[in-house]
């Protein structure tokens, strides 16, 4: 193994001589990067010294690394916010449709019926059946009515009408009001859903803050790194040695 002389220091990854100033010792060398070497070279220790050429490999590798991890991490997030969209849907399902769809005969005439009795149009044709029939039998006193004054059969044909409605009406409300039980449960299984996306919102924002941001922080840093390495080797005092190298060389 050469041994290397006084200005020139031994590069501990690749085991070559280099001058002093292509030679960087660990102490300057970022974590990340550090972490990185030490995988391949174990007695990589902080007094060792790596050559330019080589760290310069373990950067590159470092933000090949990086960005593989990220876009393996961005591939996740997509996964997670499919799967969430698809359970979504299953629970922003169209609720009238499905309830509407185990009315019974029955249930659905008795709909009919309340309605209508609750609409003005049942109010006047109501109106008009009535002054009819009473008018009818007013004015043909002359002739034999069917229903003389006091309207004795009105009175049995509005009770029988208001003895059926009742019924039919409420079993339109408790239809009603077991659908608006069904509403309310569906609104809270919704609500809990969308309080559950918004926690998993945060930890996806989380996740982007502390792992992502800090590693665009370390391959930004690496490149400042790399660039006060260029600006260092471009000065005139360096271009100056290369001009007129020292003898010896
Ligand atoms: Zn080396």
């Amino acid at each position: 193994m050469p041994q290397p002389s006084k200005r020139e220091i031994r590069c501990d990854v690749c085991g070559q001589n280099f001058p002093s100033r292509a030679v960087i010792p660990a102490s300057l060398i970022r974590g990340p990067v550090t972490a990185l070497i030490r995988e391949q070279h174990a007695n990589w220790t902080d007094d060792s010294h790596i050559c330019l050429p080589d760290l310069n490999r373990y950067r590159t590798d470092y933000i090949e690394k990086s960005l593989i991890e990220e876009r393996g991490e961005l591939s996740d997030l997509e996964r997670q916010v499919v799967d969430s969209l698809r359970e979504h849907e299953i629970l922003t399902e169209n609720l009238n449709q499905d309830y509407d769809q185990q009315v019974t005969v029955g249930e659905h005439i008795a709909d009919i019926v309340a309605s209508f009795g609750g609409s003005w149009t049942f109010i006047i044709c109501f109106g008009i059946v009535m002054s009819l029939w009473i008018t009818i039998n007013s004015v043909a006193l002359f002739t034999r009515p069917f229903d003389p004054f006091p309207f004795i059969l009105l009175n049995l044909v509005l009770s029988c009408l208001a003895a059926i409605q009742a019924p039919v009406i409420m079993m339109s409300q408790n239809r009603q009001e077991s659908k608006d039980r069904l509403r309310a449960e569906h609104d809270y299984r919704v609500n809990l859903k969308a309080e559950l996306e918004i926690r998993h919102l945060h930890s996806k924002l989380d996740l982007l803050l502390t792992h992502q941001w800090q590693r665009l922080l370390d391959i930004q840093q690496l490149q400042t790194d790399l660039l006060e390495e260029i600006v260092e080797q471009r000065s005139p005092k360096s271009q100056r040695r290369e001009k007129n190298p020292p003898t010896g060389s």
